[in-house]
């Protein structure tokens, strides 16, 4: 088989010299884990999105199950989540010892079907777990007014959606905790690294406390304590120096992926096969992740196999949940309830997107895939 003669990953982290001479500083410093970048890496998040706290910790999911922690959510309690998302989302909530509830998702936009939310509640339920899938922004005015008129918890796992919007409001500020990814994966990295955003500084507290073994201050205390059974979850000035000048040039890049988005839209734009995404009126899409619908009657397999044959990356882009075995074997969940999420794991596709893509780079990808699903 002959060679591919181009090599375009699904993802590639777009990391500069400055970035790499300011890890090589911190190795200098002698201050190596949560001192000045990773204060400076919250002060960064807090001045672009105006959210009032935040905390940053080893990667994004520690930040789900810390804000779940923080939020006093534990044994006993349900916590509503899409059951299309990055299985990471379901297991933070059962680290915290909790119940993951599933809603299924909308087919438009991928995200929680708002209208579902309201039959999935118990007197168990204590929280909200909205997921921006692919970096577009869930329905957050439906999430916040259900979760006011029953006295829930809104924890927005924002893991794609650093600079998404809805409704002008930053992702990751609208409910009580927002959580950030930087894997290599996301838009920005920090190689591992997360951080949250917190509304209520008795959470931030929380969290400051539990990311690092407990260390903290009683309510009342004047000198810090070991008041929690905490975890290590903090980051590293390495990480964090990764970040910062990533987290600077993270609406250039958004406008280079968003351009190159609407290029791909083009290409299927008359494909029967190949369904575009689409972005509602009122929010501004990240677009971390490029994600296309396939006709349920084509291969997807194959036609991923056919990609790498050309050197293209392409996969499946998040999970339906409830269908993996860890959550299968509990029995209490039928992928078939959740119609929407299983087709978007079974024909769904996701497709190179990053700012360093040339556009003839996007015309090459989206031209192999019309081929492709033109002979299936
Ligand atoms: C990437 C991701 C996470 C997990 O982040 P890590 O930093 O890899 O732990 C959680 N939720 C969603 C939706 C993600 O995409």
């Amino acid at each position: 088989m002959s060679q591919p003669t181009r090599h375009i990953p699904l993802a590639r982290p777009a990391i500069q010299e400055s970035d790499i001479a300011a890890v090589v500083d911190v190795l200098r410093s002698g201050q190596l884990v949560q001192g000045p970048r990773v204060g400076a890496v919250e002060a960064a998040l807090c001045r672009r999105t105006g959210a009032p706290f935040a905390a940053a910790a080893a990667n994004g999911t520690a930040t789900l199950h810390l804000a779940l922690l923080a939020l006093g959510i534990g044994p006993g309690d349900e916590v509503i989540v899409p059951a299309f998302s990055y299985v990471a989302t379901a297991n933070a909530v059962m680290h915290a010892g909790a119940t993951p509830v599933f809603v299924d998702i909308r087919p438009d936009t991928f995200n929680i079907d708002v209208g579902r939310i309201e039959a999935a509640l118990t007197p168990l339920t204590r929280a909200i777990m909205p997921v921006h899938e692919f970096g577009l922004c869930a329905d957050m005015d439906a999430v916040l007014d259900i979760a006011e008129t029953h006295g829930l918890a809104v924890i927005e796992d924002a893991a794609c959606a650093l600079g998404a919007q809805d409704g002008g409001r930053e992702a990751g500020t609208m409910g009580d905790a927002g959580s950030f990814s930087f894997h290599p994966r996301k838009a920005v990295t920090s190689g591992e690294g997360g951080c949250l955003l917190l509304k209520h500084e008795q959470h931030w507290l929380a969290v400051r406390a539990l990311r690092n073994h407990g260390i903290g201050r009683r309510a009342g205390g004047d000198a810090d304590d070991f008041i929690y059974a905490g975890y290590n979850y903090r980051m590293t000035d390495m990480a964090a120096a990764l970040l910062l000048g990533q987290l600077e040039r993270v609406d250039a890049a958004r406008e280079r992926r968003a351009e190159l988005a609407e290029r791909y839209n083009a290409a299927f734009s008359e494909s029967i096969a190949v369904t575009a995404p689409t972005v509602p009126p009122g929010k501004r899409h990240a677009w971390q992740t490029y994600h296309v619908m396939l006709l349920p009657s084509l291969d997807r397999r194959s036609i991923v196999h056919g990609l790498a044959a050309l050197g293209i990356g392409a996969n499946y882009g998040a999970q339906c949940i409830p269908a993996l075995p860890v959550y299968r074997e509990k029995g209490a969940f039928h992928p078939t309830d959740f119609p929407t999420a299983h087709a978007a794991f079974n024909n769904g596709l996701a497709l190179p997107l990053y700012e360093h893509l040339q556009d003839d780079d996007i015309d090459f990808v989206a031209q192999s895939l019309i081929k492709l699903v033109g002979k299936p």
